[in-house]
Protein backbone atom coordinates (compact mmCIF):
# COMPACT_ATOMS: atom_id res chain seq x y z
CA UNK A 1 0.00 0.00 0.00
CA UNK A 2 1.30 3.21 -0.95
CA UNK A 3 1.22 6.12 1.77
CA UNK A 4 -0.65 8.85 -0.64
CA UNK A 5 -3.73 8.22 -1.99
CA UNK A 6 -2.20 8.75 -5.75
CA UNK A 7 1.56 8.90 -7.33
CA UNK A 8 0.95 12.07 -9.55
CA UNK A 9 -1.86 14.39 -9.20
CA UNK A 10 -2.29 17.14 -12.12
CA UNK A 11 -3.66 20.16 -11.91
CA UNK A 12 -4.77 21.78 -15.04
CA UNK A 13 -5.83 19.54 -18.42
CA UNK A 14 -4.52 21.70 -21.07
CA UNK A 15 -2.25 20.44 -23.54
CA UNK A 16 0.44 19.93 -21.30
CA UNK A 17 -1.14 18.59 -17.82
CA UNK A 18 -3.23 16.26 -20.48
CA UNK A 19 -0.42 14.65 -22.33
CA UNK A 20 1.64 14.45 -18.89
CA UNK A 21 -1.21 12.25 -16.98
CA UNK A 22 -1.94 10.11 -20.43
CA UNK A 23 1.76 8.92 -20.45
CA UNK A 24 1.96 8.71 -16.60
CA UNK A 25 -0.87 6.55 -17.01
CA UNK A 26 -0.15 4.59 -19.68
CA UNK A 27 3.12 3.75 -17.06
CA UNK A 28 1.44 2.48 -13.95
CA UNK A 29 0.98 5.87 -12.25
CA UNK A 30 -1.98 6.04 -10.45
CA UNK A 31 -3.37 9.74 -11.61
CA UNK A 32 -5.38 12.20 -10.71
CA UNK A 33 -6.57 15.05 -13.26
CA UNK A 34 -7.73 18.75 -11.66
CA UNK A 35 -9.34 20.68 -13.90
CA UNK A 36 -11.25 24.01 -12.68
CA UNK A 37 -12.93 24.73 -16.22
CA UNK A 38 -12.91 22.36 -19.14
CA UNK A 39 -11.06 19.83 -20.50
CA UNK A 40 -8.72 20.83 -23.29
CA UNK A 41 -7.32 23.69 -21.84
CA UNK A 42 -6.75 27.08 -23.83
CA UNK A 43 -5.23 25.54 -27.12
CA UNK A 44 -8.49 23.67 -28.02
CA UNK A 45 -10.80 26.03 -26.22
CA UNK A 46 -9.80 29.52 -26.47
CA UNK A 47 -6.78 29.59 -28.28
CA UNK A 48 -4.61 27.92 -31.18
CA UNK A 49 -8.23 26.15 -32.23
CA UNK A 50 -10.66 28.26 -32.29
CA UNK A 51 -8.66 31.44 -33.60
CA UNK A 52 -7.52 29.07 -36.07
CA UNK A 53 -10.97 28.05 -37.37
CA UNK A 54 -11.97 32.04 -37.10
CA UNK A 55 -8.23 32.69 -39.59
CA UNK A 56 -9.94 30.57 -42.00
CA UNK A 57 -13.66 32.12 -41.98
CA UNK A 58 -11.98 35.37 -41.95
CA UNK A 59 -9.66 34.86 -45.07
CA UNK A 60 -12.68 33.87 -47.48
CA UNK A 61 -13.61 37.39 -48.44
CA UNK A 62 -9.89 37.79 -49.80
CA UNK A 63 -10.34 34.44 -51.75
CA UNK A 64 -13.25 35.39 -53.17
CA UNK A 65 -11.57 38.84 -54.34
CA UNK A 66 -9.06 36.57 -55.54
CA UNK A 67 -11.17 34.25 -57.14
CA UNK A 68 -12.91 36.81 -58.90
CA UNK A 69 -8.96 38.30 -60.62
CA UNK A 70 -9.82 34.32 -62.11
CA UNK A 71 -13.13 35.72 -63.50
CA UNK A 72 -15.87 33.52 -61.31
CA UNK A 73 -18.64 35.26 -60.67
CA UNK A 74 -20.06 35.77 -57.41
CA UNK A 75 -22.85 37.00 -56.19
CA UNK A 76 -24.17 37.89 -52.90
CA UNK A 77 -21.64 36.75 -50.92
CA UNK A 78 -22.03 37.46 -47.47
CA UNK A 79 -20.96 35.62 -44.02
CA UNK A 80 -23.37 35.04 -41.06
CA UNK A 81 -20.94 35.09 -38.07
CA UNK A 82 -23.78 33.64 -35.25
CA UNK A 83 -23.95 30.31 -37.33
CA UNK A 84 -20.42 30.21 -37.31
CA UNK A 85 -19.91 30.74 -33.72
CA UNK A 86 -22.69 28.49 -32.57
CA UNK A 87 -20.52 25.73 -35.30
CA UNK A 88 -17.27 26.62 -33.87
CA UNK A 89 -18.60 25.98 -30.28
CA UNK A 90 -20.18 23.01 -31.56
CA UNK A 91 -16.52 21.80 -33.01
CA UNK A 92 -15.13 22.60 -29.45
CA UNK A 93 -17.43 20.82 -27.56
CA UNK A 94 -16.59 17.89 -29.55
CA UNK A 95 -12.34 18.46 -28.84
CA UNK A 96 -13.40 19.17 -25.23
CA UNK A 97 -15.54 15.21 -25.41
CA UNK A 98 -12.10 14.10 -27.05
CA UNK A 99 -10.25 15.25 -24.07
CA UNK A 100 -12.53 14.07 -21.33
CA UNK A 101 -12.27 10.69 -22.94
CA UNK A 102 -8.73 10.62 -23.65
CA UNK A 103 -8.02 11.05 -19.72
CA UNK A 104 -10.45 8.34 -18.45
CA UNK A 105 -9.58 5.97 -21.27
CA UNK A 106 -5.83 6.11 -19.99
CA UNK A 107 -6.83 5.27 -16.99
CA UNK A 108 -6.90 8.41 -14.89
CA UNK A 109 -9.24 9.64 -12.45
CA UNK A 110 -10.72 13.32 -13.55
CA UNK A 111 -12.67 15.82 -11.00
CA UNK A 112 -14.20 18.91 -12.04
CA UNK A 113 -12.91 22.06 -9.50
CA UNK A 114 -9.94 24.39 -8.61
CA UNK A 115 -7.14 22.64 -7.29
CA UNK A 116 -5.21 24.25 -4.65
CA UNK A 117 -1.60 22.91 -3.56
CA UNK A 118 -2.09 22.74 0.07
CA UNK A 119 1.37 21.15 1.20
CA UNK A 120 4.12 19.20 -0.60
CA UNK A 121 2.27 16.51 -0.88
CA UNK A 122 -1.78 17.41 -1.19
CA UNK A 123 -4.02 18.94 -3.07
CA UNK A 124 -7.36 20.39 -1.80
CA UNK A 125 -10.33 20.61 -4.82
CA UNK A 126 -13.01 22.68 -4.93
CA UNK A 127 -15.31 21.73 -6.97
CA UNK A 128 -18.59 23.46 -8.53
CA UNK A 129 -20.80 22.59 -5.75
CA UNK A 130 -18.75 24.02 -3.00
CA UNK A 131 -17.73 20.65 -1.73
CA UNK A 132 -13.78 20.71 -1.17
CA UNK A 133 -12.07 17.58 -1.49
CA UNK A 134 -8.57 16.50 -0.25
CA UNK A 135 -5.79 14.25 -1.88
CA UNK A 136 -2.26 13.16 -1.07
CA UNK A 137 -0.23 12.52 -3.97
CA UNK A 138 3.45 11.48 -4.59
CA UNK A 139 4.07 14.07 -6.81
CA UNK A 140 2.32 17.30 -7.72
CA UNK A 141 2.22 18.71 -11.45
CA UNK A 142 1.29 22.14 -12.20
CA UNK A 143 0.40 22.95 -15.19
CA UNK A 144 -2.35 25.40 -15.28
CA UNK A 145 -1.41 27.83 -17.98
CA UNK A 146 -1.51 31.58 -18.43
CA UNK A 147 -3.99 34.41 -18.57
CA UNK A 148 -4.49 37.46 -20.73
CA UNK A 149 -3.18 40.63 -18.69
CA UNK A 150 -4.06 44.27 -19.32
CA UNK A 151 -1.87 47.18 -18.21
CA UNK A 152 -2.88 49.99 -15.86
CA UNK A 153 -5.12 53.17 -17.10
CA UNK A 154 -8.04 54.75 -16.88
CA UNK A 155 -10.65 52.67 -18.86
CA UNK A 156 -9.05 49.32 -19.26
CA UNK A 157 -11.86 47.74 -18.08
CA UNK A 158 -13.79 48.10 -20.81
CA UNK A 159 -11.48 46.20 -23.10
CA UNK A 160 -12.65 42.60 -24.19
CA UNK A 161 -9.66 39.89 -23.71
CA UNK A 162 -9.01 37.15 -26.39
CA UNK A 163 -11.55 34.70 -24.95
CA UNK A 164 -14.46 37.16 -25.28
CA UNK A 165 -13.31 38.06 -28.65
CA UNK A 166 -13.52 34.51 -29.81
CA UNK A 167 -17.06 34.42 -28.54
CA UNK A 168 -18.96 37.63 -29.43
CA UNK A 169 -22.43 36.85 -30.05
CA UNK A 170 -22.20 39.78 -32.73
CA UNK A 171 -19.49 41.85 -35.03
CA UNK A 172 -19.02 45.35 -34.19
CA UNK A 173 -18.65 47.28 -36.65
CA UNK A 174 -15.30 49.24 -35.85
CA UNK A 175 -12.97 47.41 -33.38
CA UNK A 176 -9.58 48.81 -31.86
CA UNK A 177 -7.00 46.13 -31.21
CA UNK A 178 -3.83 46.76 -28.38
CA UNK A 179 -1.30 45.49 -28.35
CA UNK A 180 1.34 44.23 -31.12
CA UNK A 181 2.26 40.13 -29.95
CA UNK A 182 0.85 37.48 -32.40
CA UNK A 183 -2.34 37.28 -30.54
CA UNK A 184 -2.87 41.34 -31.79
CA UNK A 185 -2.01 40.76 -34.94
CA UNK A 186 -3.81 37.52 -35.41
CA UNK A 187 -7.21 39.09 -34.36
CA UNK A 188 -6.79 42.42 -36.48
CA UNK A 189 -6.73 39.95 -39.53
CA UNK A 190 -9.75 38.16 -38.23
CA UNK A 191 -11.66 41.08 -37.67
CA UNK A 192 -10.22 43.00 -40.79
CA UNK A 193 -11.61 40.52 -42.89
CA UNK A 194 -15.02 39.95 -41.79
CA UNK A 195 -15.37 43.70 -42.63
CA UNK A 196 -14.93 45.37 -39.28
CA UNK A 197 -13.25 48.56 -39.59
CA UNK A 198 -9.98 47.66 -37.64
CA UNK A 199 -7.44 49.60 -35.62
CA UNK A 200 -4.35 48.19 -34.14
CA UNK A 201 -2.29 50.38 -31.45
CA UNK A 202 0.84 49.68 -29.84
CA UNK A 203 3.59 50.91 -28.75
CA UNK A 204 6.45 49.99 -30.94
CA UNK A 205 7.48 51.18 -34.52
CA UNK A 206 6.28 47.51 -35.78
CA UNK A 207 4.11 44.83 -34.20
CA UNK A 208 6.01 41.16 -33.44
CA UNK A 209 9.25 42.38 -31.41
CA UNK A 210 11.73 39.51 -31.78
CA UNK A 211 10.83 38.78 -34.92
CA UNK A 212 13.20 40.06 -37.98
CA UNK A 213 12.96 43.13 -38.77
CA UNK A 214 12.13 43.07 -42.73
CA UNK A 215 9.42 40.16 -41.61
CA UNK A 216 7.74 42.91 -39.29
CA UNK A 217 7.89 45.49 -41.65
CA UNK A 218 6.26 43.31 -44.56
CA UNK A 219 3.68 42.41 -42.06
CA UNK A 220 3.20 46.37 -41.37
CA UNK A 221 2.70 46.88 -45.30
CA UNK A 222 0.61 44.25 -45.63
CA UNK A 223 -1.94 44.55 -42.72
CA UNK A 224 -1.82 48.91 -44.42
CA UNK A 225 -2.50 47.75 -48.22
CA UNK A 226 -5.59 45.19 -46.36
CA UNK A 227 -7.06 48.39 -44.87
CA UNK A 228 -6.10 48.00 -40.91
CA UNK A 229 -5.22 51.30 -39.45
CA UNK A 230 -2.12 51.24 -37.60
CA UNK A 231 -1.69 53.29 -35.03
CA UNK A 232 1.92 52.28 -34.09
CA UNK A 233 4.54 54.68 -31.70
CA UNK A 234 1.26 55.35 -29.61
CA UNK A 235 -0.15 53.83 -25.92
CA UNK A 236 -3.71 53.98 -25.23
CA UNK A 237 -4.10 56.63 -22.08
CA UNK A 238 -7.48 56.34 -20.88
CA UNK A 239 -10.61 54.81 -22.30
CA UNK A 240 -14.30 56.04 -21.86
CA UNK A 241 -17.46 54.44 -22.82
CA UNK A 242 -20.92 55.90 -23.67
CA UNK A 243 -23.83 53.91 -24.85
CA UNK A 244 -22.68 53.33 -28.17
CA UNK A 245 -19.39 53.33 -28.09
CA UNK A 246 -15.51 53.73 -27.05
CA UNK A 247 -13.53 56.86 -27.34
CA UNK A 248 -9.87 55.74 -27.22
CA UNK A 249 -7.41 59.07 -26.06
CA UNK A 250 -4.23 57.87 -27.37
CA UNK A 251 -0.59 58.68 -25.84
CA UNK A 252 -0.03 61.23 -28.95
CA UNK A 253 -3.03 62.68 -27.86
CA UNK A 254 -5.53 61.62 -30.87
CA UNK A 255 -8.74 60.66 -30.19
CA UNK A 256 -10.67 57.63 -31.82
CA UNK A 257 -14.13 56.53 -31.16
CA UNK A 258 -14.85 53.27 -32.02
CA UNK A 259 -17.47 50.01 -30.84
CA UNK A 260 -15.63 47.53 -29.04
CA UNK A 261 -11.72 47.28 -28.01
CA UNK A 262 -10.05 44.29 -27.29
CA UNK A 263 -6.99 43.53 -25.41
CA UNK A 264 -3.86 41.61 -26.32
CA UNK A 265 -0.85 43.13 -23.83
CA UNK A 266 0.31 40.07 -22.92
CA UNK A 267 -0.29 37.18 -20.90
CA UNK A 268 0.82 36.14 -17.33
CA UNK A 269 0.87 33.02 -15.46
CA UNK A 270 -2.66 31.63 -14.11
CA UNK A 271 -1.41 31.11 -10.65
CA UNK A 272 -3.95 32.85 -8.13
CA UNK A 273 -5.47 30.74 -5.95
CA UNK A 274 -2.87 28.02 -5.64
CA UNK A 275 -1.79 28.62 -2.89
CA UNK A 276 1.85 28.71 -3.99
CA UNK A 277 3.27 31.08 -1.95
CA UNK A 278 2.08 29.45 1.07
CA UNK A 279 3.79 26.09 0.52
CA UNK A 280 7.14 28.30 -0.37
CA UNK A 281 6.94 27.33 -4.28
CA UNK A 282 9.45 29.47 -5.76
CA UNK A 283 8.29 32.23 -8.16
CA UNK A 284 10.07 34.77 -10.79
CA UNK A 285 9.13 38.48 -11.32
CA UNK A 286 6.21 37.56 -13.11
CA UNK A 287 4.70 35.15 -10.94
CA UNK A 288 6.08 32.54 -13.36
CA UNK A 289 7.38 29.00 -11.43
CA UNK A 290 10.74 28.61 -11.73
CA UNK A 291 11.74 25.04 -12.21
CA UNK A 292 14.99 22.83 -12.90
CA UNK A 293 15.90 20.80 -16.31
CA UNK A 294 13.68 18.36 -14.64
CA UNK A 295 10.60 21.05 -14.72
CA UNK A 296 11.14 20.25 -10.90
CA UNK A 297 10.41 23.48 -8.24
CA UNK A 298 12.14 24.12 -5.42
CA UNK A 299 9.92 21.51 -3.44
CA UNK A 300 10.74 18.55 -4.72
CA UNK A 301 7.84 16.71 -5.14
CA UNK A 302 5.98 19.72 -6.97
CA UNK A 303 6.73 20.32 -10.27
CA UNK A 304 5.65 22.66 -13.41
CA UNK A 305 5.37 22.82 -17.18
CA UNK A 306 3.91 25.12 -20.07
CA UNK A 307 2.75 28.18 -19.99
CA UNK A 308 3.11 28.70 -16.34
CA UNK A 309 6.51 28.13 -16.22
CA UNK A 310 6.53 30.84 -18.98
CA UNK A 311 9.54 29.46 -20.98
CA UNK A 312 7.83 29.28 -24.63
CA UNK A 313 4.69 29.64 -24.27
CA UNK A 314 3.45 27.33 -26.85
CA UNK A 315 1.31 24.00 -27.36
CA UNK A 316 3.84 21.96 -28.43
CA UNK A 317 5.83 22.89 -26.10
CA UNK A 318 3.59 22.58 -22.89
CA UNK A 319 2.66 18.85 -24.30
CA UNK A 320 6.73 17.81 -25.17
CA UNK A 321 7.47 19.22 -21.65
CA UNK A 322 5.11 17.05 -20.21
CA UNK A 323 5.53 13.80 -21.77
CA UNK A 324 9.34 14.31 -20.98
CA UNK A 325 8.48 14.16 -17.60
CA UNK A 326 6.34 10.98 -17.82
CA UNK A 327 8.93 9.54 -19.76
CA UNK A 328 11.54 10.44 -16.46
CA UNK A 329 9.35 9.93 -13.61
CA UNK A 330 7.39 7.22 -14.25
CA UNK A 331 8.91 5.42 -17.69
CA UNK A 332 11.96 5.38 -16.65
CA UNK A 333 13.41 7.03 -19.44
CA UNK A 334 15.58 10.14 -19.36
CA UNK A 335 14.69 12.52 -21.66
CA UNK A 336 14.97 15.90 -21.97
CA UNK A 337 13.50 18.26 -24.34
CA UNK A 338 15.59 20.88 -26.55
CA UNK A 339 14.40 24.34 -26.96
CA UNK A 340 16.38 25.57 -29.37
CA UNK A 341 14.95 25.51 -32.83
CA UNK A 342 11.06 25.42 -31.80
CA UNK A 343 9.43 26.39 -34.46
CA UNK A 344 6.59 28.93 -34.50
CA UNK A 345 4.09 30.61 -36.60
CA UNK A 346 2.05 33.48 -36.37
CA UNK A 347 -1.48 33.12 -38.15
CA UNK A 348 -1.72 37.15 -39.20
CA UNK A 349 -2.96 37.62 -42.93
CA UNK A 350 -0.57 37.35 -44.71
CA UNK A 351 0.74 34.37 -42.24
CA UNK A 352 4.57 34.00 -40.67
CA UNK A 353 6.46 31.65 -39.63
CA UNK A 354 10.12 31.41 -38.26
CA UNK A 355 12.79 28.88 -37.24
CA UNK A 356 16.36 29.33 -35.31
CA UNK A 357 17.70 33.08 -35.59
CA UNK A 358 17.22 35.91 -37.01
CA UNK A 359 20.56 37.83 -38.95
CA UNK A 360 20.07 40.55 -36.08
CA UNK A 361 20.16 37.29 -33.41
CA UNK A 362 22.98 36.01 -35.14
CA UNK A 363 25.33 38.87 -35.06
CA UNK A 364 24.08 39.66 -31.60
CA UNK A 365 25.25 36.58 -30.28
CA UNK A 366 28.97 36.92 -32.54
CA UNK A 367 27.70 34.41 -35.43
CA UNK A 368 29.60 35.70 -38.22
CA UNK A 369 26.18 35.15 -40.12
CA UNK A 370 25.26 35.98 -43.80
CA UNK A 371 21.18 36.21 -44.58
CA UNK A 372 19.76 35.16 -48.03
CA UNK A 373 16.74 36.68 -49.17
CA UNK A 374 13.86 36.32 -51.83
CA UNK A 375 11.11 38.43 -51.96
CA UNK A 376 8.26 37.87 -54.98
CA UNK A 377 4.50 38.13 -56.03
CA UNK A 378 3.44 34.87 -56.00
CA UNK A 379 2.01 33.40 -58.90
CA UNK A 380 -1.30 33.32 -57.94
CA UNK A 381 -1.24 36.64 -57.15
CA UNK A 382 -0.26 37.65 -61.14
CA UNK A 383 -4.07 36.94 -62.03
CA UNK A 384 -5.86 37.93 -58.87
CA UNK A 385 -4.27 41.06 -58.46
CA UNK A 386 -3.91 40.58 -55.15
CA UNK A 387 -0.97 42.66 -54.00
CA UNK A 388 0.36 40.67 -51.44
CA UNK A 389 3.71 39.56 -51.46
CA UNK A 390 6.17 36.83 -49.81
CA UNK A 391 9.27 37.17 -48.20
CA UNK A 392 12.02 34.41 -47.38
CA UNK A 393 15.13 34.62 -45.90
CA UNK A 394 17.82 32.05 -44.76
CA UNK A 395 20.45 33.05 -42.16
CA UNK A 396 23.88 30.99 -42.07
CA UNK A 397 26.78 30.55 -40.12
CA UNK A 398 29.59 31.57 -42.35
CA UNK A 399 32.13 29.63 -40.49
CA UNK A 400 30.44 26.41 -40.21
CA UNK A 401 27.95 26.26 -43.39
CA UNK A 402 25.25 25.80 -41.15
CA UNK A 403 21.41 27.13 -42.15
CA UNK A 404 20.65 28.52 -38.69
CA UNK A 405 17.33 30.24 -39.28
CA UNK A 406 15.03 30.49 -41.92
CA UNK A 407 11.63 33.42 -41.92
CA UNK A 408 8.73 33.36 -44.15
CA UNK A 409 6.17 35.87 -44.21
CA UNK A 410 3.61 34.63 -47.18
CA UNK A 411 0.59 32.06 -47.63
CA UNK A 412 1.01 28.60 -46.17
CA UNK A 413 4.45 29.80 -43.82
CA UNK A 414 3.45 27.66 -41.23
CA UNK A 415 3.05 24.60 -43.68
CA UNK A 416 6.26 25.34 -45.25
CA UNK A 417 9.13 26.33 -42.42
CA UNK A 418 7.90 23.41 -40.59
CA UNK A 419 9.54 21.01 -42.77
CA UNK A 420 12.37 23.41 -43.02
CA UNK A 421 12.65 23.14 -39.31
CA UNK A 422 13.50 19.34 -39.32
CA UNK A 423 16.67 19.74 -41.71
CA UNK A 424 17.77 22.86 -39.62
CA UNK A 425 17.27 20.42 -36.52
CA UNK A 426 19.08 18.14 -38.43
CA UNK A 427 21.92 20.58 -38.93
CA UNK A 428 21.64 20.74 -42.47
CA UNK A 429 24.31 23.06 -44.39
CA UNK A 430 23.59 25.69 -47.34
CA UNK A 431 25.07 23.22 -49.72
CA UNK A 432 22.20 20.66 -48.57
CA UNK A 433 19.99 23.25 -49.34
CA UNK A 434 21.53 24.20 -53.13
CA UNK A 435 21.74 20.69 -53.99
CA UNK A 436 17.85 19.74 -52.82
CA UNK A 437 15.62 19.91 -56.06
CA UNK A 438 12.79 22.53 -55.92
CA UNK A 439 9.16 22.02 -56.06
CA UNK A 440 8.00 23.89 -59.26
CA UNK A 441 5.84 26.34 -59.44
CA UNK A 442 5.44 26.95 -55.82
CA UNK A 443 6.88 29.27 -53.51
CA UNK A 444 8.50 26.45 -51.00
CA UNK A 445 10.97 26.04 -54.09
CA UNK A 446 12.71 29.62 -53.31
CA UNK A 447 14.37 27.96 -50.14
CA UNK A 448 16.15 25.81 -52.24
CA UNK A 449 17.27 28.50 -54.74
CA UNK A 450 18.65 30.92 -52.96
CA UNK A 451 22.11 32.15 -54.25
CA UNK A 452 22.09 35.83 -53.03
P1 LIG B 1 -3.49 25.53 -20.75
O1 LIG B 1 -3.73 24.92 -22.07
O2 LIG B 1 -3.82 26.96 -20.57
O3 LIG B 1 -4.23 24.66 -19.69
C1 LIG B 1 -4.32 25.02 -18.35
C2 LIG B 1 -5.58 24.41 -17.76
O4 LIG B 1 -5.52 24.53 -16.34
C3 LIG B 1 -6.85 25.14 -18.19
O5 LIG B 1 -7.78 24.20 -18.68
C4 LIG B 1 -7.35 25.82 -16.91
O6 LIG B 1 -8.76 25.89 -16.83
C5 LIG B 1 -6.80 24.89 -15.85
N1 LIG B 1 -6.61 25.50 -14.54
C6 LIG B 1 -6.06 26.70 -14.26
N2 LIG B 1 -5.98 26.89 -12.92
C7 LIG B 1 -6.49 25.76 -12.36
C8 LIG B 1 -6.69 25.34 -11.02
N3 LIG B 1 -6.30 26.09 -9.99
N4 LIG B 1 -7.28 24.15 -10.80
C9 LIG B 1 -7.68 23.36 -11.85
N5 LIG B 1 -7.51 23.71 -13.12
C10 LIG B 1 -6.91 24.89 -13.38
N6 LIG B 1 0.04 28.18 -29.05
C11 LIG B 1 0.47 27.58 -30.20
O7 LIG B 1 1.35 26.71 -30.14
N7 LIG B 1 -0.05 27.95 -31.42
C12 LIG B 1 -1.02 28.87 -31.54
O8 LIG B 1 -1.48 29.17 -32.64
C13 LIG B 1 -1.51 29.49 -30.34
N8 LIG B 1 -2.50 30.40 -30.40
C14 LIG B 1 -2.99 30.96 -29.25
C15 LIG B 1 -4.01 31.88 -29.34
C16 LIG B 1 -4.54 32.46 -28.21
C17 LIG B 1 -5.65 33.47 -28.32
C18 LIG B 1 -4.00 32.10 -26.93
C19 LIG B 1 -4.56 32.71 -25.68
C20 LIG B 1 -2.98 31.17 -26.82
C21 LIG B 1 -2.46 30.59 -27.98
N9 LIG B 1 -1.42 29.67 -27.94
C22 LIG B 1 -0.95 29.11 -29.10
C23 LIG B 1 -0.77 29.31 -26.66
C24 LIG B 1 -1.28 27.96 -26.16
O9 LIG B 1 -2.67 28.01 -26.02
C25 LIG B 1 -0.62 27.65 -24.82
O10 LIG B 1 0.78 27.70 -24.97
C26 LIG B 1 -1.00 26.27 -24.30
O11 LIG B 1 -2.39 26.13 -24.17
C27 LIG B 1 -0.32 26.04 -22.95
O12 LIG B 1 -0.71 24.81 -22.41
P2 LIG B 1 -0.71 24.57 -20.85
O13 LIG B 1 -0.98 23.12 -20.67
O14 LIG B 1 0.48 25.15 -20.24
O15 LIG B 1 -1.94 25.43 -20.29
Amino acid sequence: MSEFDYDLIVIGAGSGGTRTARISASYGAKTLVVEGDRAGGTCVLRGCVPKKLLVYASQFSEQVSDAEGFCWQINNFKSNWTDLIKKKNKELDRLHEIYVNLIKNSGCDLISGWGKVIGPNKVSIKKNDGEVLEFSSKKIMIAVGGESSFPDFNGNQFMINSDQALDLNKLPKSIAIYGSGYIAVEFAGIFNGFGVDTHLIFRANDALRGFDTDLRQHLMTSMKQKGITIHNNNTISEIEKNKESCKITLSSGQQLSVDMVMGATGRVPKISGLGLKKVGVQLGQRGEILVNKLNQTNIKSIYAIGDVTDKITLTPVAIAEGHAFADREFGGIKRFISYENVPSAVFSQPSIAVVGLNYEEAKKQNINAREYKSEFRALKNTISGNLERTLMKLVVDQDTQKVIGAHMIGPDAAEIIQGVAIAIKAGALKSDFDSTIGIHPSAAEEFVTMRS
